[in-house]
């Protein structure tokens, strides 16, 4: 008999991928895959231009160029109050993707449990696989998805190693408040467990609430891993740039994974970002420019037969239809993009029983013309 060649037979090509390239093929609006369908700042540009032309185009060093590492120290003790050591744990990488991943390969044994907390980015739970360890998951609750802490300490036992959070979170656009962080921070307090935090949306948070980050909370922090993304930021998530912070024994361990991954990041890209992220203002107003175009974006389609869920933030808005059809959410997606020509996300990409629900996700970080266009057809439907 033939040995399997698959070390994961229950996944195939992820959503994004899909959505986007059915998109392409079928000629639709995406407002599939969360990615700006906007410029970057031009100032930006010019900067990775000026380092590749002054002769920045080898292997930067594989924890990332030292005056972005310090920045990155800054930034996040101007935000969270909490002190990185640039030389010993920070870690820039070529997106948050893979720090991800290192993370969890470097911190979790194989037969290790790892609590998610469903629905979530569809990374995670491959990732914890190919670890070999087990993927242990909590329904958040619909339609609000709140998260019942009590339920989530009954998870935990001798073998749980890990929790990983999000937030703002993907796809639901929910948030986590300072009282799920105080919750999280008692509910670790006297285990071994460590936090994966993923906070790719740190900036876009709305209605005037504050992001609360794991670095914010010193006895949390002590044992969490947190996954940062410029990509997101900076509107340029095709230059893949995210990094991760962690307590220098976790992050040594993250690194010997790491340097076997992909071993460093863009070197032009990070000289352009440390030059960058003196001009905060880029990133403490994006919550403002996202707030806008999620309030646009549900104005416009507050006459249609979706139903909107609360968009706390990310930029992604999440709807349900019982008012269109009962068919499932991947069924529809597909649907809509063939004969609507838009492409959205099936929330149920984010479970892994993929059944049973009918929750679609719409990426509202795109230019307002394309926001018209898919509101314009989302209101035919
Ligand atoms: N994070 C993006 C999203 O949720 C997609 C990233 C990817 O395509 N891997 O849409």
């Amino acid at each position: 008999m033939r040995k399997s060649l698959s070390k994961l037979p229950l996944v195939g090509t992820n959503i994004f991928t899909k959505m986007s390239g059915l998109a392409a093929e079928v000629g639709a609006i995406n407002i599939a895959q969360g990615f700006p369908d906007f410029a970057c700042n031009p100032e930006l540009i010019a900067l990775v231009d000026q380092a590749m032309k002054g002769g920045f185009n080898q292997y930067a060093p594989m924890p990332g160029l030292l005056k972005l590492r310090e920045g990155i120290a800054e930034k996040t003790f101007e935000l969270y109050r909490r002190e990185y050591d640039p030389g010993t744990e920070i870690t820039v990488m070529p997106g948050a993707t893979a720090g991800i991943y290192s993370a969890i390969q470097a911190l979790v044994q194989p037969g290790e449990e790892v609590i998610v907390l469903e629905p979530c980015y569809d990374s995670y739970i491959p990732s914890i696989i190919l670890a070999g360890a087990v993927p242990v998951r909590y329904k958040m609750k619909f339609p609000g998805y709140a998260i019942d802490w009590e339920e989530v300490r009954r998870l935990i036992n001798s073998r749980t190693r890990m929790m990983v959070i999000n937030t703002p979170h993907n796809p639901t656009g929910n948030i986590l408040t300072r009282e799920d962080m105080l919750a999280l921070q008692s509910l670790v307090r006297d285990t071994d467990l460590l936090v994966l935090s993923d906070e790719v949306y740190e900036h876009i948070v709305f209605d005037g609430e504050k992001h609360w980050s794991v670095s914010a909370f010193p006895e949390l922090a002590e044992r969490s891993i947190m996954v940062a993304s410029f990509g997101k930021t900076y509107h340029a998530t095709g230059w893949r740039v995210g990094y991760v912070l962690a307590p220098a024994e976790m992050t040594a361990e993250i690194r010997k994974v790491y340097q076997f991954i992909a071993f460093s990041a863009s070197t032009p890209v990070q000289h352009a970002l440390a030059a960058f992220l003196n001009k905060k203002e880029a990133y403490l107003q994006l919550n403002l420019f996202f707030e806008k175009k999620r309030d646009r974006f549900r104005e416009m389609i507050s006459g249609s037969r979706f139903s909107l869920l609360p968009s706390r933030g990310s930029y992604f808005q999440c709807a349900t239809y019982e008012r269109i059809t009962d068919e499932g959410d991947a069924e529809l997606a597909i649907r809509l993009t063939h004969e609507y020509k838009v492409a959205t996300i099936p929330v149920s990409a984010f479970y892994q029983d993929h059944t049973d629900h009918r929750v679609l996700r719409f990426c509202f970080g795109k230019k307002d013309e394309t926001l018209e266009k898919a509101a314009e057809i989302l209101c035919k439907i």
